[in-house]
């Protein structure tokens, strides 16, 4: 399987414009944390250390934001399947 990410291009442009490469991540990296940063926005929690990077990474990458936004839809919907329904009256 040879599937090339385009998004690889679109960051590098991003790091070119931004100039800096200290705090940045690459695509990869962001999809190696994507589904824990997806966890902590899930829990209500602030994220830190590489996951404050992954956050940053989104805000500059269309491409990794499109698949978080799909990540947290996907986490929803088995949310919604699990919980059971609302039972009004009783007996
Ligand atoms: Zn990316």
């Amino acid at each position: 399987m040879s599937t090339e990410r385009d998004c690889s291009r679109i960051g590098r442009i991003v790091r070119a414009v931004a100039g800096t490469e200290e705090d940045t991540i690459t695509c990869d990296d962001c999809y190696d944390h994507i589904d824990q940063y997806v966890e902590l926005l899930e829990a209500g929690e602030s994220p830190e250390g590489v996951l404050l990077q992954v956050q940053r990474h989104l805000e500059q990458c269309e491409c990794c934001e499109y698949e978080m936004q799909a990540l947290v839809r996907m986490i929803q919907s088995m949310q919604e399947s699990d919980d059971a329904p609302p039972t009004s009256g009783q007996g």
